[in-house]
């Protein structure tokens, strides 16, 4: 099997190792420095300041999505939701769910944030904007820059759902002034899912402290106070917890995340460089290194799926909803290679030649 989904992804060999050994007990030194090296490393690859603070949820993204507009807004906010896809969709809930004042951006389907959405908004009552960097459904990077000078100018805190963006998007929190960074074991971390981690600055860590946050299990005070000796509240998912730590490492000396995000980036290049000639409309503004949106121009999507799962043994990434029968997504993130990219566009050509697309 192939899977160029966008997660759970492939894991490195050495990472799948560690998920064949036994579990250890975690209320120990050996595992307090294993987290506080999974901080170091998380907090050097996201470029966030020295005194921003890592917590690890057990719990996918959503996890931390929740635990973020819990903990650090109240009652009091008002903020900026771009919705541009399920993604952004998730945080117009949690936003309605935990009563955040918001305001929705909505976008269609595949657009890109622009100047203009974003400018209506400008010198308003807001004190926060929420956005997901990479818009997984629908493959649409937002523009950080743009983001970024927008909060700076307006005083907004801003929250970036990074989930499947980083290690394959460049991110730097303390330029851009990112005050929560959000990402998932499952995505280009390339680990099994079910850990999350949410990158605090300390702007971030006090609006923590200072938020009497209803709820337990995400109550990141908690987490925080637990993490300065390496731990956490309750039973993490340890096996992961160190699978991420191996990989962390592994990223580490094979460059950092400047080389990781490179690789990325060639993989997906290298990938749309080579479609070109198949009946293949990509459908988005503006691409992330995560994922390629494909709308395929002769056939169903989702049968298209459904073909190259049951007789390549190649996984791709369908689309949920309306738009499953004509939107599929190829993703670019975990153990891939270019020698994975022929496999997939032999494939292609193999359904070509068969008149299926
Ligand atoms: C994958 C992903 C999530 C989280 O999904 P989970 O299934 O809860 O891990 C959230 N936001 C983005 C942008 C994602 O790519």
């Amino acid at each position: 099997m192939i899977n160029f989904t966008v997660g759970p992804v492939q894991s490195s060999d050495s990472v799948r190792m560690v998920g064949a050994e036994q579990v250890p007990y975690f209320r120990t030194p050996e595992f307090s420095e294993v987290m506080f090296e999974n901080e170091r490393l998380i907090k050097k690859f996201a470029h966030a300041d020295e005194n921003s603070k890592v917590v690890f949820i057990t719990g996918s993204g959503t996890a931390s999505m929740e635990a973020t507009i819990i903990n650090t807004l109240t009652k009091e906010d008002k903020v900026l939701v771009v919705n541009g896809g399920s993604f952004g969709h998730r945080f117009v809930e949690l936003c309605r769910l935990h009563e955040i004042p918001y305001t929705e951006i909505s976008l269609d389907y595949g657009q890109a944030l622009s100047k203009e959405h974003i400018d209506a908004f400008d010198g308003k009552d807001y004190t926060g904007f929420v956005v997901n960097l990479n818009e997984t459904s629908t493959g649409v990077l937002y523009d950080i820059n743009m983001i970024s000078d927008f909060c700076k100018k307006n005083n907004l805190f801003l929250i970036v759902d990074a989930i499947s963006a980083f290690l394959a998007d460049p991110i730097n929190m303390s330029a851009s002034k990112i005050d929560v960074m959000i990402t998932g074991s499952q995505k280009a971390l390339a680990c099994p899912p079910g850990v999350s981690v949410i990158v605090l600055s300390e702007n971030a860590v006090n609006r923590v402290k200072n938020n009497d946050a209803k709820c337990m299990y995400l109550d990141l005070k908690n987490a925080l106070k637990n993490a300065e000796r390496g731990q956490t509240p309750f039973t993490p998912a340890v096996g992961i917890l160190l699978q991420i730590n191996v990989r962390l490492k592994e990223i580490e000396k094979s460059g950092g995340v400047e080389a990781e995000t490179a690789k990325i980036a060639d993989i997906a290049e290298d990938f749309r460089k080579r479609i070109s000639d198949l009946p293949f409309e990509i459908c988005s503004d503006s691409l992330s290194n995560a994922v390629t949106p494909i709308h395929p121009t002769t056939a169903s999507a989702y049968d298209i799926f459904t073909i190259l799962k049951d007789e390549y043994g190649i996984w791709i990434c369908p689309n949920g909803g309306e738009l499953a029968e004509k939107i599929f997504r190829v993703g670019h993130i975990g153990c891939l290679t270019k020698e994975d990219n022929d496999k997939l566009i032999e494939a292609f050509y193999d359904l070509k030649k068969r008149n299926i697309i």
